[in-house]
């Protein structure tokens, strides 16, 4: 077997910090605070250490020091802890040290948690949801992470898993005993009143909506609408901040700018797409494509009108149901008060440039959003990936349903097709493919 190596990293923030935690995973960890933070401190206590230069002695700076023996640790392996002042000269000095112990080398992304994932400490959607708790900016997000990084989507799957697994069962003793056939079709039909049981609750988990991914990835709205309406000083107003290009000269606003929102716990996600109109420009017409796009995989359209002269009609490749869509009459504010008769039912009025119902546009895409991610608390698909396998599980069985059950042998191979899906999501079956995708995502020192 290949020496395992003792792997290091800074686990917190990069930049000047008041701490910075310096992680030690790997046979050689607790080595590394004997010849560094001596005596090496009582398991699981933490411990005030000089930490030296295992070569020179230099004393590299006070820290905390922690001895975690494995393997009830998070990775599994013996792991080590340094407390040192985040500063850029000791933590880079610390970090030189360890790399010249024997066995110990600088960790790469995701290794931390690769090894969590190895040694069974964590599944892949635990492992996926910690990289998303990092990144969560929403308390809606953070809830999420933590409920899958709990385990809530691994037992789901696993049980239903088992349920497969025992199906698989049935068919292949129905296959041994095929020339008893009262046992083998008895065995047959349980099998199939499992999977009977268990199709639709994966096509229920398969028809959420998206709920978990648009909570994870964010309620997209484009901000849509012909040259000059204000949709760019709309997205200004939103953010409070000079996030796009205001100006007068029509078609300026070439690409698809964006910026996040927290509404209500929801992360939305807004862009500000380029005017909709005929264009001339090469650059600008790109600049449209992209902006069409956009809008249409968006969640929701804000489809935005000048009060002086709405034009209620999207092009039709935008065009959606009432749902997918909010009319804005932006710059009310230029409008004399019997112009408020314009309005038609449905519209909202705004002025981006007053702020003047704002906060009711606010509260409408607030709205939308929420509505979008649901409040379940029933663990819910949070990735594509967790889709796109959930998909192959449901298309197995639903052959294995059609198919002539007493082809005993294909039905078997339906079910193993199933269960092994569904086994790539958590990672129960050979996932290696997988694996540097998910851990890539991380970054280093997790
Ligand atoms: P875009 O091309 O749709 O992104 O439009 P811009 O945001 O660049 O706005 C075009 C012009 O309309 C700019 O001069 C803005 O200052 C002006 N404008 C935008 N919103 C309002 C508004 O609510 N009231 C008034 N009076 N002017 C506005």
């Amino acid at each position: 077997m290949a020496k395992v190596h003792t792997i290091f990293a800074l686990s917190s923030g990069h930049g000047r910090a008041g701490v910075a935690v310096v992680r030690i995973s790997g046979p050689a960890a607790g080595v590394a605070l004997d010849r560094m933070a001596v005596p090496r401190p009582k398991p699981r206590l933490a411990a005030f250490r000089r930490v030296r230069h295992p070569e020179t002695g230099e004393v590299l700076d006070e820290a905390l020091a922690l001895w975690f023996p494995g393997p009830k640790t998070e990775t599994g392996e013996d792991m080590a802890e340094l407390h040192v002042h985040g500063g850029r000269a000791v933590i880079a000095g610390v970090l030189a040290a360890l790399g010249g112990i024997e066995g110990c080398r600088l960790a790469e992304p995701g290794e931390f948690a690769r090894r969590a994932f190895i040694n069974g400490k964590l599944d892949l959607t635990a492992a996926e949801a910690i990289a998303d708790l990092v990144d969560a900016e929403t308390a809606g997000q953070r809830r999420q992470a933590l409920q899958q990084a709990g385990g809530a989507l691994a037992r789901l799957y696993d049980s239903w898993r088992a349920d497969l697994i025992r199906a698989q069962a049935l068919t292949e003793s129905a296959i041994d005993f095929s020339d008893e056939a009262d046992v083998s079709a008895q065995a047959c039909e349980e099998a199939r009143a499992l999977v009977a049981r268990l199709l639709p609750a994966l096509r229920q988990h398969l028809d959420d909506g998206r709920r978990g991914e648009i909570l994870r990835e964010g309620f997209r709205v484009a901000i849509a609408g012909p040259p000059n309406v204000g949709k760019s000083s709309l997205l200004n107003a939103l953010a409070r901040r000079e996030a796009a290009i205001v100006s007068d000269e029509a078609g300026t606003t070439r690409d698809v700018i964006e910026l996040t929102l927290d509404l209500g716990g929801a992360p939305v996600v807004l862009s500000d797409t380029a005017g909709i109109r005929e264009a001339e420009g090469k650059v600008e017409r790109e600049g449209i494509r992209r902006a069409v796009a956009r809008a249409r995989d968006a969640d929701l359209v804000l489809w935005l009108m000048d009060a002086a002269d709405p034009q209620p009609e999207p092009p039709p490749d935008l065009a959606r149901d009432g749902g997918g869509m909010l009319w804005v009459l932006n710059k009310i504010d230029l409008l004399e008060a019997r112009a408020g008769r314009m309005l038609q039912p449905g519209w909202l009025r705004l002025s981006a440039l007053t702020g003047e119902g704002l906060p009711e546009l606010t509260r409408a895409i607030e709205g939308r959003a929420a509505a979008a991610v649901g409040s379940s608390q029933a663990p819910v698909i949070t990735q594509a990936r967790h889709r796109q396998q959930t998909e192959a599980t449901v298309e197995a069985l639903e052959t294995y349903l059609s198919g002539a059950a007493a082809d005993l042998e294909l039905r078997a191979e339906d079910l193993r097709r199933a269960a092994t899906a569904l086994g790539r999501i958590t990672g129960r079956v050979d996932v290696e493919d997988v694996l540097a995708e998910i851990f890539g995502r991380f970054c280093i020192g997790k």
